[in-house]
Order: structure tokens, then C-alpha cells, then sequence
């Protein structure tokens, strides 16, 4: 191999195949945030209202968000962690009760489940689309199983149909986390409104953002003798003259400022979506030129949202390791990383396999014997570790067009002929 051409690879000394910065969702080369923005914003600051309880914001956009929904019942929050634990909330589990997900997904999906003394009970993936597997999860249903939280990864919708007929039939509730998949479609439904309550991240990676923040949407509430509103707010029914703290409750509000950010994001979202859309077909089709890359192919049913570009490549077809041929293209300017939440699936991050959560208890999890009972450790779930393993994930964004998917294309192509064997 020669070492002065223009094939020596960046992390041997040679020059990066891209040598400008691609856009990124960190700031405004991947983000559409201008005018717009700049005029809600200017109007909450000089109103001096900057709680959503003595202003309209929050409640204009999270009506705008129910409208775009096409949903009864939108709440807005300070995350979509908080979004999540708003709805464990509203479920209140008894302390014990098992909760069903996937171990492919953000640690924000696990930590509402934990703070409200549930279990995770994780169900291996799909490895084609890398969501959780419908036909395993009935075997995984117990007498304490309250409820299945559906992670629609990496923009692609789960296959609902199967999880709200097992659902049903075990009367259990679900939750959706539609972090990764605004706007999303499953047979012709938007994600979020086929389960009971779909969960939304609005932190800057997502695709719109409010910097941080989150929705809750449903169209039935109260199912639990619970509103959402004061699943959020201290379970405090403000409209009573009282102060009368129903239930323990954390607070999560949005402010003013966030909501006026958002109001002007929401028209944006089909801009934002069909540019993700657009760029992620043309990676689609430089991939397929690859016979070792197996990309993520999407439902012909549903409508893929992109929210991070991942595939997974052969590691067997390599001379290095995934985590190697990584830090090769980051050193090419292609910023990237190994797997999805990480190279390990949610089950083996210290707060879970560990049990790192209330002082040196180790509740929930060593709550009776039933909960000592779940062991998270490698092999629980095979399929998710080795999607972990062998998945490149590479940032997505509204900013991406076909100057830098042919960026991205030349750099993946540099690597990769340099460690094929
Ligand atoms: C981003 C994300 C979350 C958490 O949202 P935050 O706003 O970061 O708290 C939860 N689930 C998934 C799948 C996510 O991508």
C-alpha cells in the first residue's frame, strides 16, 4: 500500500476524504431555525411571560401539535425522558411491575420506567429494521406486565399491528416513543396514534427541535383516574382554589420560550422530513453498490423518517473490527460511531446490569424475588448485541443534500477498500 497517495487513509497519516464540515444537527448548517424562530421568540421575551402558566404559548403549541396529530390530547414537557416518565406516571405500576421494550433504544426509554420502581423487561429485535421482535414478545408477558413501550428506531415504524392485538389481548398498555420518528407512518397512521400514548423528543438531534423538550400525546385520558396534565405538574389540579397535590408527580413544563421555538418549528416538519427523506434515498442506492453493507430497508408499508442513517456491514469481509473501521472514518471527517444505543444494547450499561439507582438499594430491581429474578447480561438478547456490534450509525439532518451524501459516499468507500481482505 502506498503511503503518499491519496488512498492512504487519514488515520495513517494520509488526507481526510473530506476536508469540509459536513452539516450537523449540533447547530444552524443542519438546523432550520431563522426568522421564524427569531420573532416568537422576541414576542414571549418582550411579553415578560415566560411560564406557560400565566402565558399562551404552550398552550398554542401544543393544540398546533394535537392538530398535527390529528390527536384530542397533547401535553407538552421539559424532555422526551420526561414524556415517558409523564406517562409511567399515569400508569402508576406497582412497584415491581414489569414493563416490555426494546434493548435497542435511548437510555431516556429505561430511566421512567426505573424512577417509577417498575422493570424492564427487554424483548429482543428484528435484526432487519433493529425494532423489537412482535413474536417474542407474548412469551415475555407475565401477571405483572403493565405495559410495552414501542420505540420506533432509527425513523422506522414497528410493526403495530401484532403488538396492539397481543396488547389487547392481555390488557396491556402501550406507549409509543416516537423520539426517532416524527411523523412517521404505519399503514397509512402516524406513529403515536396507533398505541394509547405516543412519547416525542424535541432535544436538537430530533426533527424539530425546541433545544430540549417533549410531547405527550393521546386520545384518551384519564384511564387510570389519572389526567396527564397532572402527571407532569405535581399532580396538582390547578383550577381548584386549594392547593391539593393528588398524587406524586414530577415537574416537566416547557417554558414560553421553548414553545415559541416550537410553534415556529412545526411548519417546518415536512420541509425537514423530505430533505431527510430525499438525501437518505441517494445513500440508499451508493450503498447498494456494496455487497457487504446490509442496509436498514424500511417497511414498504410505512414511511421511514430517517432520524440517523444506519447500516450494518459484514465485519467478517474486514481486516480490522467495526469499533476500527469507525475511528477510521471519523478520521476521514465523517462523523460516526459503532451501534445503536452504543456497541451495547440498553442492558448492559452499568444503571441497569449493575442495578446504579437508589443509593446502595439496588430497587427496583432487588425489590422480592420475582424482580431478582431478571438477569441483564450479555446473551440476553443476541440478536440486539450483534446489531450493536455491526451497525454504523452516521448523524442525519434536514441539511444533508447530494453534494454531501457523495462526501459520504467516497469517504465509506476509502475505508472500506482499504480493509477488505
Ligand atoms: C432522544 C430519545 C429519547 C429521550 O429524549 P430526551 O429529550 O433526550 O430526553 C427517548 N427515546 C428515544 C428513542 C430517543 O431517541
Amino acid at each position: 500500500m502506498s503511503h503518499t497517495g491519496t488512498n492512504t487513509l487519514a488515520i495513517d497519516g494520509g488526507k481526510p476524504a473530506i476536508t469540509t464540515s459536513l452539516p450537523s444537527i449540533k447547530n444552524a448548517s443542519g438546523r432550520q431555525i431563522g426568522r421564524e424562530e427569531i420573532e416568537e421568540v422576541t414576542k414571549v421575551l418582550e411579553s415578560g411571560t415566560l411560564s406557560f402558566l400565566y402565558g399562551s404559548r404552550v398552550k398554542t403549541f401544543e393544540r398546533m401539535f394535537a392538530e398535527k396529530f390529528n390527536i384530542e390530547h397533547a401535553v407538552a414537557v421539559s424532555s422526551g425522558t420526561a414524556a415517558l416518565h409523564t406517562a409511567m406516571v399515569y400508569l402508576n405500576p406497582e412497584p415491581g411491575d414489569e414493563v416490555i421494550m426494546s434493548p435497542i433504544s435511548d437510555m431516556g426509554s429505561v430511566i421512567p420506567i426505573l424512577l417509577q420502581l417498575a422493570v424492564p423487561v427487554f424483548v429482543d429485535i428484528d435484526p432487519t429494521l433493529q425494532n423489537i421482535d412482535p413474536a417474542l414478545i407474548e412469551e415475555k408477558i407475565t401477571d405483572r406486565t403493565k405495559a410495552i413501550i414501542v420505540t420506533h428506531i432509527h425513523g422506522n415504524p414497528a410493526d403495530m399491528d401484532p403488538i396492539m392485538e397481543i396488547a389487547k389481548k392481555h390488557g396491556i398498555f402501550v406507549i409509543e416513543d416516537c423520539a426517532q420518528a416524527h411523523m412517521a407512518t404505519y399503514k397509512g397512521r402516524l406513529v403515536g396514534t396507533i398505541g394509547d400514548m405516543g412519547c416525542f423528543s424535541l432535544q436538537q438531534s430530533k426533527h424539530i427541535t425546541t433545544g430540549e423538550g417533549g410531547m405527550v400525546i393521546s386520545r384518551r385520558n384519564n384511564q387510570f383516574g389519572r389526567d396527564v396534565r397532572l402527571c407532569m405538574d405535581k399532580g396538582w389540579q390547578r383550577s381548584q382554589h386549594d392547593r391539593d397535590h393528588l398524587f406524586l408527580a414530577p415537574a416537566y413544563h416547557m417554558t414560553e420560550l421553548q414553545a415559541a421555538v416550537g410553534i415556529a418549528q412545526i411548519s417546518k416538519y415536512e420541509m425537514a422530513i423530505e430533505k431527510r427523506r430525499e438525501a437518505g434515498a441517494m445513500l440508499n442506492a451508493r450503498l447498494d453498490e456494496f455487497d457487504f453493507v446490509t442496509r436498514i430497508p424500511g417497511r414498504p408499508d410505512s414511511l421511514n423518517t430517517y432520524f440517523q442513517y444506519c447500516f450494518r456491514i459484514d465485519p467478517d469481509r474486514f481486516s480490522m473490527d467495526v469499533g476500527h473501521i469507525v475511528e477510521a472514518l471519523n478520521a476521514e471527517g465523517l462523523y460516526s460511531w459503532q451501534g445503536y444505543p452504543g456497541p451495547i444494547p440498553l442492558y448492559l450499561y452499568p444503571v441497569v446490569k449493575d442495578h446504579l439507582t437508589f443509593g446502595t438499594s439496588g430497587y427496583p430491581f432487588t425489590l422480592d424475588d420475582r424482580t431478582k429474578s431478571h438477569v441483564y447480561a450479555p446473551g440476553l438478547c443476541p440478536k440486539a448485541e450483534k446489531a450493536c456490534q455491526e451497525t454504523i450509525v452516521l448523524p442525519w439532518s434536514e441539511g444533508m443534500g447530494k453534494a454531501e451524501v457523495d462526501l459520504i459516499a467516497h469517504a465509506l468507500e476509502k475505508v472500506f477498500n482499504a480493509y477488505l481482505t
